[in-house]
């Protein structure tokens, strides 16, 4: 039986603030280290989460932009090299961190598959799991999009969206049936909430 929980952690929106692109008018997420920014509550919640509540805390994200020239291999490091030196300064260290670069789109051949860990499926959460000795049901997936609650739920976690309840997204909840377990504005709440579902 696997004997450790963890708390997985989608990365834009979670960790570090999407980017308004001005081009598409919309939020998404950045697409060079320069851009990046790591919400400043984020050390302290992963330090809690680790270190006070017990949890692993495991990146799990989709970053198909190198597969869509979006930027390179080693912005993507630059950009993930940012986080980790944010919560390094924090005291804290993550315990893995799992992306899938591919996407059915892809404009480079080898990431162009249909693969099992691109998010909604539950693909980087098993494998997490099972390279970690992971208990899925005593673990949970934040995430700021209705694909972390989808791939959470898939791989038997609770599920914790970030956001806000407004009516557009009580809509989209109900329309995609991916109500999450829980809904907190940002993952700075998250080990209140943890510490509050604790069996006593
Ligand atoms: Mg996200
Ligand atoms: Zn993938």
């Amino acid at each position: 039986m696997p004997s450790k929980r963890a708390v997985f952690l989608d990365r834009d929106g979670v960790l570090s603030d999407l980017v308004f692109n001005k081009g598409e008018g919309r939020l998404s997420s950045p697409v060079t280290a320069g851009q990046l920014r790591v919400f400043p509550f984020v050390a302290e919640a992963v330090r809690k989460i680790r270190d006070e509540l017990g949890f692993m805390a495991i990146v799990i994200s989709n970053q198909p932009g190198v597969a869509k020239r979006q930027f390179t291999l080693a912005e993507l490091e630059r950009m993930n090299a940012k986080i980790r030196k944010a919560l390094a300064n924090g005291g804290v260290t993550l315990d893995g961190e799992y992306y899938c670069l591919h996407h059915p789109a892809a404009l480079i051949p080898k990431y162009r598959v249909v693969c099992d860990c691109r998010k909604p499926k539950p693909g980087l959460l098993l494998r997490a799991a099972r390279e970690k000795d992971i208990d899925l049901g005593k673990s949970y997936f934040v995430g700021d999009g209705l694909m972390d609650v989808k791939a959470g739920r898939s791989a038997g976690c609770k599920t914790i969206l970030v956001g806000h309840k407004t009516t557009f997204l009580t809509r989209v909840i109900e329309e995609e049936k991916s109500e999450p377990d829980f809904l907190v504005p940002s993952l700075h709440e998250v080990p209140d909430l943890l510490r509050s579902q604790a069996p006593p």
